[in-house]
């Protein structure tokens, strides 16, 4: 079971500042101990996509099967996701998955790894990967899903509830929007404003799955995709 901390390091000093692409940074962030929950989890679940992606999508955390895969959105809540993205008509090729914190947190239950909300703790250590990620990728369209994600890229007083489905204007509405303002260009660390871009968020699809009403729930979740998929430029 997961410890707590109160003051781990944070992920920054695992970044290695002239990783170029999302690959370096995906290889550099397996070895990130910059919280506690690296010691339990199977392994680093960076996210996932063509650097080229014009929309990117942010979970919570890698859960049980993802932590195993080594993949995001793999399971159940990955699967129902998958098919909202299509059936509000986002083109999978244009998506980059990934979450606000990279490493399963759970409870041992017997066997049994009963997933655990990360703290703000746990989000403010992950947050530098989330950063660099955007640095990199530089979307077109930001989709926040559930309020882990909310609170990593909006800050703890985002209500995911009374805000979804709204397009906002990216990175302006980012908690620290500097740390999204400016992206590298080249490899001797030029920089540049990063493109305007919007953002919006909706529920993550596993409250889909807790939902009593799975259907409208779903439903809630397509509505606010699609919204999403034609605010796509061209
Ligand atoms: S959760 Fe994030 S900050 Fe913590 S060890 Fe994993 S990658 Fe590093």
């Amino acid at each position: 079971m997961a410890e707590k901390t109160d003051s781990p390091p944070g992920a920054q000093r695992f970044i290695p500042p002239d990783a170029d692409t999302i690959d370096e940074l995906r290889a550099a962030s397996s070895g990130c101990q910059g919280c506690e929950l690296y010691r339990d989890a199977t392994q680093t679940v960076f996210g996932r996509g063509d650097e080229s992606a014009r929309v990117v999508l942010v979970g919570e955390q890698p859960g049980d099967m993802e932590d195993q895969k080594g993949l995001p959105f793999v399971g159940p809540a990955g699967r129902l996701l998958r098919r909202a993205v299509d059936d509000a008509g986002l083109d999978p090729r244009l998506l980059y998955l990934s979450n606000a914190v990279k490493h399963f947190r759970f409870e041992l239950r017997g066997k049994r790894r009963i997933h655990q909300t990360p703290d703000q703790v746990h989000i403010t250590a992950c947050r530098p990967w989330l950063v660099a990620e955007f640095a990199r990728l530089r979307p077109e369209i930001v989709v926040v899903l559930g309020a882990t994600a909310a609170k990593a890229l909006l800050g703890p007083s985002f209500r995911v509830t009374k805000q979804r489905g709204e397009l906002l204007p990216w990175p302006a509405s980012a908690h620290r929007p500097e740390d999204f303002t400016q992206v590298p260009v080249d490899s001797a660390g030029k920089l540049a404003d990063a493109p305007p871009a919007r953002l919006l968020a909706t529920i993550h699809p596993s409250a889909v799955l807790r939902a009593d009403d799975q259907d409208k729930a779903y439903e809630g979740l397509v509505a606010d995709l699609t919204v999403a998929a034609r605010a796509l430029p061209g």
